[in-house]
């Protein structure tokens, strides 16, 4: 029949699904013409590149070819780090379920598929103006930022991350520099209230960002001569430069903003500078390296990793010795580890001593790569004994062999010893950098304590944030708590102004979506050092040209719009997407009050706000559970959308589930909730909903009551949410099933 059988290894059961094979088709077209082949036969031999016929021998040979460039390839190496799941901890609703996950995971809630949407139009002032809506440090977070929102990326799952930082990189460097871009117009407030915030690291300046722009008069005291904080005294130069961050700190400092310098507060001026105020946010970071407890840590040669990286940023480089153990996995260890990597010269040799997994260190994944690419040697499952020393000086540390044991109250695997696997590392350095401390004192410090989850201290009025709340953390969770406090303080004084603000750009349409989410796109290529000529201080990664930034921001899938991931990721084509319009119903409660009196009040609203929502078709669904594995929220789509049957024997067969019959011009959909069956007909311009204890007449276009009759004598509330519920399915599936 000229039909041949091909195996291949697919990725179809991931998002693009069944739709994949459109491009695999015009790849593999590609490819045949490319060397002129005319069938397959003919195609495998020619790729061999052999002088033969004998197609087997061929095969065998590309095969072997294939196997070769997997095995070079370092993400099936045992040591990669994977992306971690996209899946986030959102929950999944029966409707409205579109999240840009990027946004959601992102602490300051920045609107990325807006301003990549714009980039990759070209628009960047449009880009830059959206960014800085929510993000005072634009240019030093497209350095530096740890970018959780791209290991959340949908992208993930077919190709790579979209490089959200890069492209905020890019505008920070051209429309926000340039001053095309514009920060949100400072709004006048009548009676301005004092804030009082200690510390211009970026929590801090973050807070007085928002507060200054909403109309408040904003105070900052800094201990230190610059402001930036750990930004700007810690984090290596081959990462963030001076200029990134100078830039952004004087575009705040433009806000009319005082900030005092070398103003250090303690216990007797924070209670004047309280008096003064009528809000404070204490925003002093996390300042204080925590010491190792072991045997040895106090001799020369073991130095503290804040000291270090802030003396060779400064360019008071000292002989540290060419053989340097930094102990931790967080990301001070890896600025430390990368730092000394620069200073130990082509004969030294730096460790990574940690005792959990690699893949388990709270660093961020781009820097644990960097490290393993630039030659440092990440021991994990590690653990320092002790400190060996001669005449006090570091000679190297004793260390045991760990696995891993019983899960902790975290849910992490539980490093344990392994009993005689102590062993030896010769060492002329030891960097402990094992977290950090909040080092501020006001005398009661009991007062600076928050209760979870909170911001607001024992003290009215006085909050907490950033690195002081959390301990070491990353510079956009300190951004993103300085952006909550000012929100807190903003509602407080019942200020109109949203740090997170609403933008509306006209939507794709339905086929657009579909065909980006279809299509595999490779990422741009990053340009950065090789790892061989990292030996200097210079930034490792440079920023993307022009075109190459258009063309990754081309990548982004606009999951703010649209999602239907799970209807593309199921092999049993059993998730549906479906259109509504997009509506708010008023939701009624009826109650029979005696002598056939019935009143109807006003419960609530329920709207229904996204064109696009998903349900199931049980008959189909095998419960497979790989629409749970790729639904970016923390639900079960199968489960958590509305479950609908074909047939009435399988509605009849479940306990919960929907069922529609198309009646003439009438049509009617039954549901079942833990067995209860109810019917929602459509009876010329009105509804009927029935169920074993009501029969209630509904307003077509509205869904309010218009009369009610109860059917038993201890029922005597009927509500209409269900109705809705059940119309708006109604709508979906009539579109799905009774469409021309
Ligand atoms: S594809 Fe775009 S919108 Fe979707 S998660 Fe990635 S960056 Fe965000
Ligand atoms: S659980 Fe059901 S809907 Fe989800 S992928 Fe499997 S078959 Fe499809
Ligand atoms: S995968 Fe499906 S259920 Fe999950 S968020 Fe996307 S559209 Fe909603």
């Amino acid at each position: 029949c000229g039909f041949s059988p091909i195996t291949v290894c697919s990725d179809i059961l991931k998002p693009g699904g069944y739709g994949l094979f459109g491009q695999y088709v015009e790849e593999l077209r590609q490819r045949f013409d490319d060397c002129a082949a005319r069938n397959i036969d003919d195609f495998i031999i020619k790729r061999s590149k052999e002088r033969t016929d004998d197609v087997q021998k061929c095969a065998l040979i590309n095969l072997n070819r294939y196997a070769d460039k997997v095995l070079d390839n370092k993400r099936y190496r045992k040591n990669h780090i994977h992306e971690p799941s996209i899946k986030t901890s959102r929950p999944l609703g029966f409707f409205d379920c579109i999240h840009a996950p990027c946004v959601d995971t992102c602490p300051t809630s920045q609107d990325i598929p807006g301003y990549i949407y714009y980039t990759s139009q070209g628009n960047l002032s449009k880009a830059g103006d959206i960014i800085l809506q929510t993000n005072p440090f634009p240019y030093t977070m497209g350095l530096i930022c740890d970018h959780l929102c791209q290991t959340k990326c949908t992208r993930i799952n077919y190709d790579q991350p979209v490089m959200i930082r890069e492209i905020k990189r890019y505008v920070a460097e051209t429309a926000i520099l340039n001053e095309v871009s514009k920060i949100p117009k400072p709004q006048q407030m009548e009676n301005r209230k004092e804030v009082a915030i200690i510390g211009a690291g970026p929590s801090g300046l973050s807070c007085a960002y928002f507060l200054a722009i909403a109309g408040f008069s904003v105070s900052i005291y800094e201990a230190k001569l610059r402001s930036g904080g750990m930004a700007s005294s810690v984090i290596p130069v081959f990462r963030l430069t001076d200029r990134a961050l100078q830039n952004d700190v004087k575009r705040l400092e433009e806000l009319g903003v005082k900030v005092y310098h070398q103003y250090e507060v303690n216990e007797s001026n924070f209670q004047l500078i309280k008096k003064q105020s009528d809000y404070v946010y204490i925003a002093v970071g996390a300042q204080r390296s925590a010491k190792l407890n072991i045997d040895g840590s106090r001799a020369r040669g073991v130095v503290d990793p804040l000291v270090f990286l802030e003396e060779v940023k400064r360019g008071r480089v000292e002989e540290y010795g060419n053989r340097i153990a930094i102990i931790g996995g967080g990301n001070t260890a890896m600025d430390a580890a990368r730092t000394a990597y620069r200073m130990v010269g082509n004969m030294g040799k730096v460790y990574i001593v940690y005792r959990r997994t690699i893949k388990q260190m709270p660093a961020d994944i781009e820097e644990i790569r960097a490290a393993q690419d630039e030659g440092i040697e990440v021991m994990e499952l590690t653990a320092p004994e002790r400190i060996n020393t001669h005449n006090n000086r570091v000679v190297s540390i004793t260390c045991s062999r760990m696995r891993l044991g019983a899960k902790d109250v975290d849910g992490r695997e539980r490093p344990e010893k392994i009993p005689n696997t102590e062993f030896e590392l010769e060492v002329d350095v030891v960097i402990p950098a094992i977290g950090q401390e909040f080092a501020f004192d006001i005398g009661n410090n009991e007062e600076l304590k928050s209760s979870a989850g909170d911001y607001e201290t024992q003290m009215p009025n006085v909050f907490i944030g950033g690195d002081a709340l959390r301990g070491a953390s990353t510079a956009i969770n300190a951004i993103g708590d300085g952006r909550k406090v000012a929100q807190i303080i903003i509602d407080r004084e019942g200020v109109n102004y949203n740090t997170v603000p609403e933008n509306v750009r006209k939507p794709m349409n339905y086929n657009w979506h579909y065909g980006k989410r279809v299509r595999k796109v490779q990422a741009v290529k990053l340009p950065e050092l090789s790892p061989s000529a990292r030996k200097n201080f210079n930034l490792v990664v440079s920023t993307l040209s022009e075109d190459d930034v258009i063309e990754e921001a081309n990548r982004c899938l606009l999951c703010d719009e649209f999602c239907s991931v799970c209807t593309t990721v199921c092999p049993n084509m059993a998730n549906y997407t479906y259109l509504v319009n997009p509506a708010s119903y008023t939701i009624q409660n009826a109650v029979a009050r005696g002598n056939n009196k019935v009143t109807v009040e006003k419960e609530g609203v329920f709207a229904i706000a996204q064109t696009y929502q998903i349900l199931n078709i049980g008959n189909f669904c095998n419960e497979c559970g790989n629409c749970t594995t790729f639904c970016p929220s923390s639900g079960d789509p199968y489960r958590d959308k509305p479950r609908v049957f074909l047939t009435q024997s399988s509605f009849d067969a479940v306990n919960d589930g929907y069922f529609m019959i198309n009646g003439e011009n009438e049509p009617q959909i039954l549901c079942k909730k833990s067995g209860q069956l109810s019917k929602l007909s459509r009876i010329g311009e009105n509804y009927i909903f029935s169920n074993e204890d009501v029969e209630a007449e509904l307003y077509g276009d509205s869904l309010k009551i218009k009369n009610v009759n109860f059917k038993k004598e201890n029922v005597s509330e009927f509500t209409n949410r269900q109705a809705v519920e059940m119309s708006i399915i109604m709508q979906g599936l009539q579109q799905l099933v009774f469409d021309d």
